[in-house]
């Protein structure tokens, strides 16, 4: 049956966020193509669909039919299109389905054409016609309704939680509460990516030891620890805001002085540089990723990392949000060098690194599922060059992503987050809290 979709009878309802950037993105592209090869659609499929600069044009050839005199008037001399249901069909199935917003075109554009924020630009209108792929949907949902994006009941938090604590003061020798909930007042609230719970929580204790050994004063919330903000995926402003004021409400209720992000690129985008937008207020209290803490810790000596350190070849998994989009790019380098002796870059890398194929939502998107996993194909020939044995990425959708590209491409490595390998190279005195 045919999909009735609402279509628009003037620029307002068509519900493309223009302002000032958004018209300059509109009217600069040149056509010169250097973005073609950045992407990893394009890259592996060869299908000109998948362009960067297609994408863009998708969005420009609307905005150009209700917002330029020429689009209006004689729309076939301008490229200018009208939205029907093919167009809608097309924008779905490319901006949602075939962009990581990686923002890795950006760097290779000739001109800075903000290239993924024009596909959110265009999502944002595809929120408005209800063309959401429901999969996203659901977690979003699932996070406004639960407080965290897998619905995890907080009696199995906390039965996690406990399980953690038991095996981190047994690996320690203390009885001290190793992992401490709800308590006011504490220097540091840590949230977790609700994956963390549900699948590796390991990882939740890693960060602990961490923080024992530094003698962190530190809380989670039972009410308000998620990390992830796919809202921002959505392009859903209002519900984006939602979700990040539940955590700067939190922050100020348990009255704690600095926020601390748990391994989660979009997530770290998301509040600490992309909420205040959404807010429109500045934060009152600190924010910071739990690289950078990590790295403060580090370099102020209050952890300490075994100096023997190993030979096994380690190599990093740059997460674009946190190091393209949040400048988070040299931290976690020094601080695996610290671990190993035997690190090595993939190449490209930093800014220039490739997404590992799992962002933009794009894990979320089941019925995407084929098409994540070829494009996936790039970062599995990077890792086979590196020839590391142990890849580490502090982000947990790229920990997911590369999971799955380690099974399907056989790579036979081990995927850890920064703080599991940094938790595994701490000498933690425990006579007293502190490092040695
Ligand atoms: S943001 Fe990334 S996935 Fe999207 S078009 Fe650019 S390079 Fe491709
Ligand atoms: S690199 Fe920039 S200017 Fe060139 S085609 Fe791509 S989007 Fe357009």
């Amino acid at each position: 049956m045919k999909k009735e979709y609402p279509l628009p009878h003037n620029d307002k309802e068509l519900g493309l966020p223009v302002d000032m950037r958004f018209r300059t993105w509109m009217n600069s592209c040149v056509h010169c193509g250097l973005c073609s090869d950045s992407c990893l659609y394009y890259r592996v499929m060869q299908d000109d669909r998948f362009i960067p600069a297609r994408k863009v044009e998708l969005v420009a050839s609307l905005y150009r039919r209700h917002y330029t005199f020429a689009g209006r008037y004689l729309p076939w001399l301008t490229g200018a299109r009208d939205l029907d249901d093919k167009m809608l069909e097309e924008m779905t199935d490319l901006l949602f389905g075939a962009c990581t917003m990686c923002g890795r075109c950006v760097v290779h554009c000739s001109i800075g054409v903000d290239i993924p924020a024009v596909v959110r630009a265009g999502r944002a209108m595809l929120v408005q016609r209800d063309l959401v792929p429901a999969t996203l949907q659901s977690t979003v949902d699932a996070a406004l309704k639960s407080g965290n994006n897998m619905a995890i009941a907080t009696e199995d938090l906390l039965d996690t939680l406990s399980w953690m604590e038991e095996e981190l003061a047994d690996e320690l020798g203390v009885d001290h509460p190793l992992i401490p909930v709800d308590q006011p007042g504490k220097r540091v609230l840590y949230t977790l990516n609700p994956r963390e719970p549900m699948f590796y929580p390991l990882s939740i204790a890693a960060m602990a030891k961490i923080f024992y050994a530094a003698g962190e004063e530190w809380t989670l919330s039972t009410k308000m620890y998620d990390v992830t903000n796919y809202a921002f995926f959505t392009a859903n402003f209002d519900e984006a805001a939602t979700i990040a004021l539940r955590l700067a409400d939190e922050m100020i209720r348990l009255q704690a002085s600095c926020c601390v992000l748990a391994e989660c690129g979009h997530g770290s985008r998301a509040f600490r540089w992309e909420a205040p937008n959404y807010l429109k207020q500045h934060f009152v209290f600190d924010v910071e990723t739990s690289v950078e803490r990590i790295y403060r810790y580090l370099k102020e000596g209050k952890i300490t990392i075994n100096p023997e350190k190993t030979e096994e070849r380690y190599t990093l998994h740059d997460p674009c949000n946190l190091v393209r989009s949040g400048g988070v790019i040299h931290r976690q380098r020094e601080i695996i060098q610290a671990i190993t002796k035997n690190f090595v870059e993939m190449t490209p890398c930093g800014t220039d690194g490739f997404c590992c194929g799992g962002g933009g939502g794009q894990l979320a998107m089941s019925e995407y599922n084929e098409r994540r996993m070829k494009i996936a194909q790039v970062k599995a020939d990077q890792i086979k060059q590196t020839g590391a044995t142990t890849v580490v990425t502090p982000c947990h959708n790229c920990v997911d992503q590369l999971v799955q590209i380690n099974s399907h491409y056989r790579l036979g490595v081990q995927i850890k987050t920064l703080a599991e390998v940094v938790a595994d190279a701490l000498l933690v005195d425990t006579s007293n809290g502190n490092n040695v």
